[in-house]
């Protein structure tokens, strides 16, 4: 009796949740089961299908439903036949300018797009946008294709974080603290800024130990405020690429740039992105919200972990709850003792580096993080 009950509740719960699907409740129960089990559904016109409950079908979309309907289970009750068919075709006449969200997804059967944690997985839903080309996108190769990237993202695809170091004048504390890194087998970046004051061998050491050595500016200076008092083009002559034709004199070829201060403008942007492949920015605000990079995009937001900013709590929680092909892009200066509070003390990196090496994370100079989430296919 309570099964019975549920079961009519469900119908019709389904049967009314879904707008344009036809009135079902008028339908002789059987109807659908006689016409389209004993009939070619190839020959079915229009108003054939509408006579047996799918208001939702249109002259532009008959063809699509016939396809759909030769492909699913008639023996399946009406309203079930006629909600799935519907929930099809109203997925069928989406364009690229409809606002695909949450609800919607949820509304054409389309699930499959929560995190462990329970929370909506933005780049899925990005993944369904970039799968809607105009009119005529089949719901079953979308629902194949959402379930194959989500269990890339649970089983396949790794789970990074990248780990970065500011500034010509903490050289000696990164050489200092190497074994910590080599314990743990991670890779890091350093982007180094007034290169030229400094001993070049010690920049050699690193590279040579496999540390991507990045671009940090020559002389350190605020991009959106030189630009504004001197111009772009001295920002780019002075700033850029007078320390970038040293480094390559000396064999380093840096593929990324760290703003310093993260100030940046969308003109800096576009200078940089002359001479670098990927662009770093960083946030360093008190009380910080660490947020989780999902794909890959050439320029990114790092977060800071000195320790006047850092909360392990938090990047405890952030490495919970990195997906496969997530990155979590955090930055520092120096390492242990330092005179100012831009730096990190060795037990903060060391506690991130245990926490997310017995998670399965990869720890990957920030330049190769970026380019493995370009590989993920
Ligand atoms: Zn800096």
């Amino acid at each position: 009796m309570y099964n019975l009950k549920l079961k009519s509740l469900v119908l019709l719960i389904v049967t009314t949740s879904f707008i344009g699907c036809g009135d079902t409740e008028s339908q002789s129960v059987n109807t659908i089961e006689h016409n389209l089990l004993s009939k070619d559904i190839s020959n079915l016109t229009t108003t054939e299908l509408q006579n047996l409950g799918f208001n939702c079908v249109s002259e532009n979309t008959v063809s699509f439903t016939k396809s759909y309907l030769s492909g699913i289970n008639l023996n399946n009750p009406n309203s079930l036949i006629i909600n799935e068919v519907c929930k099809a075709v109203f997925f069928y006449e989406l364009d690229s300018n409809s606002p695909i969200n949450e609800t919607l997804l949820l509304k054409v059967g389309l699930s499959n797009i929560y995190k462990p944690n329970g929370s909506v997985d933005a780049w899925a839903i990005d993944k369904v946008k970039e799968m809607i080309i105009g009119k005529g996108t089949d719901i079953r190769d979308v629902k194949y294709e959402l379930e194959q990237f989500m269990l890339k993202r649970e089983r396949v695809w790794p789970k990074q974080i990248s780990i970065t170091f500011d500034d010509g004048i903490v050289v000696d504390s990164i050489l200092e603290h190497l074994s910590i890194f080599d314990k743990y087998g991670a890779r890091f970046t350093y982007f180094v800024s007034h290169f030229e004051q400094y001993d070049r061998r010690k920049f050699h050491i690193l590279q040579g130990y496999g540390v991507e050595i990045g671009h940090h500016g020559a002389l350190h200076v605020n991009a959106v405020d030189y630009i504004s008092k001197y111009g772009i083009q001295k920002w780019e002559q002075n700033e850029l690429l007078g320390q970038l034709n040293s480094m390559k004199v000396e064999g380093f070829y840096p593929e990324a740039f760290a703003y310093p201060y993260g100030a940046f403008s969308s003109e800096s942007d576009e200078v940089l992105s002359k001479h670098f492949k990927f662009i770093r920015k960083f946030d360093s605000r008190p009380n910080i919200k660490y947020r989780i990079v999902s794909g890959a995009h050439s320029i990114v937001t790092s977060y800071s972990i000195d320790d006047h900013r850092i909360d392990l709590k938090q990047i405890k929680s952030m490495i919970d709850e990195l997906q496969g092909g997530d990155t979590l892009f955090i930055s520092s200066h120096a390492i242990g003792e330092w005179f100012n509070e831009f730096h990190i003390s060795k037990e903060h990196l060391e506690a991130i580096l245990n926490y997310g090496t017995s998670k399965g994370i990869v720890f990957c100079g920030f330049s190769d993080c970026i380019k493995q989430s370009e590989k993920l296919r």
